[in-house]
């Protein structure tokens, strides 16, 4: 028999999307969180659902791209100042999956999950999440085609593993007629079709909504600090007092490593931090705007547009660096016509859960009755609902599928 209560630590995209999913199996949930709904990871984020651009993180480019950023005090990429031996360990293992082999062998571990993320949304959708997922296709734009191998080689390894990518080329001209934005400096662009934006602050706070109208409870400012199994019972110790149940999902994004290192999760992880804003545009983004070479993710909100980038490998609490915005907008001024740098509002810094070989940790730990949704990287707005659903399908009937299998948090 299935657990009758479980409490979720994390009130991210993901750990929301699992307790809902277990509710779906009439399963009674209590979410916790050390801050707010939302207020991870999963707030400041440019809220791409693009299943064609949902690939591991490690191969063989980002070697060479992340020895020549470290050098380059300008770069989307950074290192922190200091040596840190956990970083270290995180990024030895990193390098060892930059192989076209083990990208190729992941790819197609991601292509299973990709043709199930929209169904998995619509599943929310028309279950009770009272929020707007809105179809796109999405644009990314380039000063030549150099800039384009990059993403080109991506999409082709995308294709290559049986997943079905519609993408179409565009000069400069036609870019700028499709997208008034960009500048002339923009030489080619490609429409990347049939993917999906959300907002996903009022994501989150829309699923966090329906989980609590449907009996579950989201204890904010609370955090947890263990999880034992004794006598049967999962106790989880927070400031509180804690409390017992019949099993606990540890979907604590970046901080993931301090609560699930116990449960035998030694795949190391690390923190990918990255960088948003908003700004104003003269006339509104049409579609989400990517610029490969910059490392930048543009999402329309409203008259503004929000800003996302930035891969900085630091400890998730460390305070925002106000020199990666400066560095960001310096890459995308000469690029995007028509922006107001001098109004920059909602500066951001949230934190990537990196998994070092690039695939997400879901599933059952080593310890009965803990399970672990976490690892998403770059992804895991995109990935959290269907994770959701394949950890409840798991956790309330106790099958496997081949996705779970791949995703087994213990590898
Ligand atoms: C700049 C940027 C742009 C991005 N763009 C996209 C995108 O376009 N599409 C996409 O799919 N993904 C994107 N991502 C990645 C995505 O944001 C993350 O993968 C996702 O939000 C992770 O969700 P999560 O629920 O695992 O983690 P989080 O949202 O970080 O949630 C974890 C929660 O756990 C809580 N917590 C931690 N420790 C404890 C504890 N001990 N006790 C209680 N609570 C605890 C935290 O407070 C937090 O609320 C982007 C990320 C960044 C930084």
């Amino acid at each position: 028999m299935g657990p009758r209560k479980v409490v979720v630590v994390g009130a991210g995209m993901v750990g929301l999307s699992c307790a809902w999913s277990l509710q779906e199996y009439g399963i009674d949930v209590e979410v916790l969180d050390r801050a707010a709904v939302g207020s991870g990871a999963s707030w400041g984020n440019a809220g791409f659902l693009a299943p064609a651009l949902t690939v591991p993180l490690p191969e063989p480019s980002i070697l060479r791209y992340g020895i020549r950023a470290v050098m380059d005090r300008h770069s989307p990429v950074r290192l922190p100042p200091r040596a840190d031996p956990e970083l270290a360990r995180f990024l030895l293992r990193l390098s060892r999956n930059c192989t076209t082999a083990r990208w190729s062998k992941a790819m197609a571990g991601y292509r299973m999950l990709n043709e199930r993320i929209f169904e998995s949304f619509d599943a929310q959708l028309t279950d009770g999440v009272r929020a707007e997922v809105r179809a796109a296709d999405l644009l990314a734009a380039f000063t030549g085609a150099a800039e384009a191998t990059g993403l080109q080689h991506e999409l082709d390894g995308v294709v290559a593993s049986g997943q079905q990518v519609d993408v179409e080329l565009l000069t400069g001209d036609q870019a700028r007629h499709a997208e008034p934005n960009l500048s002339e400096q923009i030489r080619l662009a490609m429409v990347v079709r049939g993917q999906r934006y959300i907002d996903p602050v009022a994501y989150a706070s829309a699923l966090a909504a329906s989980v609590r109208a449907r009996g579950g409870t989201i204890t904010e400012h609370l955090a947890v600090s263990g999880i034992q199994r004794t006598a049967g019972r999962i106790r989880v110790s927070s400031a509180d007092g804690g409390r017992e149940a019949d099993a606990v999902v540890l979907a604590s994004g970046a901080w993931l490593p301090q609560l699930a290192t116990p449960h035998g999760v030694r795949m190391p992880q690390f923190g990918g931090r990255g960088y948003s804003f908003t700004v104003p545009l003269r006339q509104p983004l049409r579609s989400p705007l990517y610029f490969p070479a910059a490392r930048a993710a543009l999402a329309p909100r409203g008259d503004r547009v929000r800003v996302a980038g930035v891969m900085e490998f630091q400890r998730p609490d460390a305070p925002l660096d106000p020199a990666r915005i400066a560095a960001t907008v310096r890459a995308l001024r000469p690029l995007l016509a028509g922006a107001d740098w001098s109004r920059i509002e909602d500066q951001w810094v949230g934190a990537r859960p990196l998994s070092a070989d690039g695939i997400p940790l879901v599933g059952p730990s080593t310890t009965e009755g803990v399970y672990i949704a976490g690892g998403h990287g770059m992804w895991g707005v995109t990935l959290g609902p269907l994770t959701g659903r394949l950890l409840a399908e798991r956790m309330a009937t106790g099958s496997i599928g081949p996705e779970l299998d791949w995703l087994d948090p213990t590898r």
